[in-house]
């Protein structure tokens, strides 16, 4: 198949310049070149939609907007003392939200008292809110637990919980906020 004009212009294109940019919230049309004309392998952006979501500030920002527990654990993967968190006897109902940009990580509904001295989970309130990723650092080999939306460290998750999951989300106090169920939020 021959190339058209237009086709062909592709080889003059800036390809960082046609990238779809979340920073803008503008989608650009996109169309990927022509296999003979590409020079090189390109890292398309085959998924932009998770990113329209995705909060990012300067570490300025976080200083600003934080208290210095809440950016020692959310921005820098800190972790609180055991038993000193604020949420780790909290029973009350409600959505434990994250500290840093209010996502929805947790309900009451699967808390449970794990004797860790932190607040623990069996699972998150809706799971594309909370991210994992392999976390080796300290010798050993866990897994991390931040928050999708602004990427806030939260904890660690571990396979040692209770029914019906058997996991453990292991979060910190500092980097949760807890919103108390009212009339109106109750369903
Ligand atoms: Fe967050």
């Amino acid at each position: 198949m021959s190339l058209s004009g237009r086709e062909s212009a592709w080889a003059n294109v800036d390809v960082p310049s046609i990238f779809p940019t979340h920073v803008s919230g503008q989608r650009q049309d996109v169309r990927r070149p022509a296999a003979e004309d590409a020079p090189a392998p390109v890292p398309w952006v085959t998924e932009v939609a998770d990113m329209d979501t995705k909060i990012e500030k300067t570490d300025e920002e976080w200083r600003r907007e934080l208290t210095p527990e809440q950016y020692k654990i959310l921005r820098g993967k800190g972790t609180e003392r055991a038993w000193t968190g604020e949420h780790n006897q909290t029973k009350e109902p409600g959505v434990f939200r994250c500290a840093g940009c209010g996502a929805e990580l947790f309900s009451s509904d699967t808390k449970f008292e794990s004797g860790s001295g932190w607040p623990s989970f069996y699972e998150p309130a809706k799971p594309e809110n909370v991210e994992t990723e392999e976390d080796r650092s300290f010798f050993s080999r866990r897994v991390e637990v931040h928050c999708a939306q602004c990427e806030g460290h939260l904890g660690h998750v571990f396979d040692d919980g209770p029914r019906p999951t058997g996991q453990r989300y292991c979060i910190n106090s500092a980097a949760l906020e807890f919103e108390p169920k009212t009339d109106e939020t109750a369903s």
